[in-house]
C-alpha cells in the first residue's frame, strides 16, 4: 500500500489554482502585498494588504478579470450591469463588455444622509431599471457587504431582479447577500493581530505604517470607506 494522501476534489483544486492566478495578477498591479507587516487604520497588524485604488490600474488585467466574471454569469440573461465607486465602475465596464447579453451599464452614487450610508441612482439612469429588469451587480472589493446590499435593495425597490454579484475580491466569509450569490475571483481575508500579540512584532519585523499615513493624508474623502 502506498498510503497516498486522499485526493482533493478536482473542482476545489481548480478553484484554488484560479485564485492563485488571480492573486498573482493583483500582485502585479501593486495592489496586493503579502509577507509584509502592516499597520491598519484600526491599529491592528497584519501580514497582507490590498490597496483598493490600485486594483484596476492595468487595463488588460482588468479586462481579463472582468471577462472571467462575465463568463461565470454568461448562462443567465443580464439586461443591466450596476456598480458604484470608481474602481468598481472600471471593472463593471469590462464585465458588461464581455457578457453575451450585451447589457447596459449604469452606476449608482454613494453618499451619507441622516447618518446612514445610501446609494442612489442618478435620475437619468432610473428608466433603465423597471419591473423584471435583470441586473448584475459588480463590485471590486466586498468587505462588509454593505455596498452590494444597498445596490441590491435599490434594484428591488425599482422592481428589478438581481441576477448575482460579481467581485474581484471578497473579504467577508458570507458567500451571499440577501440570498444573491457573490462570485469573486479571490475570496480571502487576512488575520489581524493586536500589537501585543502580533507574531510579526515578536519576530522583530519592522512595521510598515505607509498605508495608514496615506489614508490619513486623503481624509476627509469618503471614497475609501469600507465597502
Ligand atoms: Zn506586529
Amino acid at each position: 500500500m502506498s498510503g497516498a494522501a486522499p485526493r482533493k476534489d478536482p473542482v476545489a483544486v481548480e478553484a484554488e489554482v484560479r485564485e492563485k492566478i488571480h492573486l498573482e495578477i493583483l500582485k502585479r498591479t501593486g495592489a496586493y502585498h503579502a509577507n509584509d507587516h502592516v499597520l491598519l487604520p484600526s491599529g491592528q497588524h497584519t501580514s497582507e494588504y490590498i490597496e483598493k485604488t490600485l486594483v484596476t490600474t492595468e487595463p488588460s488585467f482588468t479586462e481579463g478579470l472582468g471577462g472571467v466574471i462575465a463568463k461565470h454569469f454568461a448562462q443567465w440573461p443580464v439586461d443591466l450591469v450596476l456598480s458604484t465607486g470608481p474602481g468598481a465602475l472600471i471593472l463593471s465596464h469590462c464585465v458588461a463588455r464581455a457578457h453575451p447579453s450585451r447589457p447596459t451599464l449604469v452606476y449608482g452614487t454613494k453618499g451619507v444622509s441622516a447618518g446612514k450610508r445610501r446609494v442612489t441612482l442618478p435620475v437619468e439612469f432610473q428608466r433603465f431599471v423597471r419591473s423584471g429588469t435583470k441586473v448584475l451587480i459588480v463590485e471590486d472589493l466586498v468587505s462588509s457587504g454593505t455596498t452590494v446590499r444597498l445596490l441590491s435593495q435599490l434594484v428591488e425597490s425599482l422592481g428589478g431582479q438581481v441576477v448575482g454579484i460579481g467581485a474581484l475580491w471578497r473579504r467577508t466569509k458570507k458567500t451571499e447577500v440577501d440570498g444573491k450569490e457573490i462570485f469573486s475571483l479571490v475570496s480571502r481575508d487576512f488575520p489581524t493581530y493586536a500589537s501585543e500579540t502580533c507574531p510579526l512584532c515578536k519576530k522583530g519585523i519592522p512595521l510598515n505604517q505607509e498605508y495608514v499615513k496615506r489614508r490619513e493624508h486623503r481624509k476627509p474623502s469618503s471614497a475609501h470607506e469600507k465597502a
